[in-house]
């Protein structure tokens, strides 16, 4: 399956709780930029000039990282596509690879939350530098941030989390992955949930989508 949403929708929370329930791989094509930043390499230093202003890496050096992870996976390993596709060129070339492993998407799941509550949530979040779990800090009161409660790593706020980065990331979401969305709508894919509320009951949502989506497809 693939989730959708826009920055700050909840996406990373949802795919954790996911995977931990589905038992699949979680492929976040973010994640993979921030692990080959940390680690130095060329694709990270080339993303992170991107990242940093809160633009969309090019097509061809995120297609060819997701694909590779993709076929690195097992031919009946199930796996959650976590900001990826990200436009319209993506999705077609992701339709083609997994066709040609005779593989397609059963789900394409959209959380969608309004505009203002995406700013006031990325502004106070923080992430885990080890387990990469997102935390909300809005209303906590620190002078350097607490632990990770999952693996006691440390927490830090990403560049793009800047208000300036925020406003172009929510502008580059609607203008180029809009399209992107368009081409599961098409095809039937799509599903909406409401990503505002309690996690576990978005979550509820997400498993509700995905079940009805699956007999849909059986049937
Ligand atoms: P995320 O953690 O999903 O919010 O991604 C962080 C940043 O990584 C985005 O703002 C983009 O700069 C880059 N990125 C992640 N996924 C993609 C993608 N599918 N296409 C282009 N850029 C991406």
């Amino acid at each position: 399956m693939a989730l959708f949403g826009p920055p700050g929708a909840g996406k990373g929370t949802q795919a954790q709780l996911l995977k931990d329930r589905l038992n699949i791989a979680h492929i976040s094509s973010g994640d993979l930029f921030r692990f080959h930043l940390q680690e130095g390499t060329h694709i990270g230093v080339r993303a992170s000039e991107f990242m940093n202003q809160g633009l969309l890496v090019p097509d061809d050096l995120v297609i060819q990282m997701v694909l590779e992870k993709i076929a690195e996976l097992g031919s009946n390993s199930g796996f959650i596509l976590d900001g990826f596709p990200r436009t319209r060129d993506q999705a077609v070339a992701l339709d083609s690879a997994l066709q040609e492993q005779s593989k397609s998407l059963d789900t394409v799941l959209l959380v969608s939350v309004p505009e203002s509550e995406l700013v006031r949530r990325l502004g106070g979040r923080f992430l885990c530098r080890d387990c990469q779990s997102p935390f909300n800090l809005n209303d906590y009161q620190f002078s350097s941030p607490p632990p990770c409660t999952r693996c006691g790593g440390e927490l830090y706020q990403r560049q793009d989390d800047r208000p300036e980065a925020i406003q172009v990331r929510i502008g580059v979401y609607n203008e180029q992955t809009a399209p992107a969305l368009d081409f599961y709508r098409q095809r039937e894919l799509l599903v909406e949930i409401s990503g505002v509320g309690p996690v576990e009951d978005i979550n509820r949502e997400a498993l509700k989508a995905i079940a009805l989506d699956t007999s849909s497809h059986l049937g």
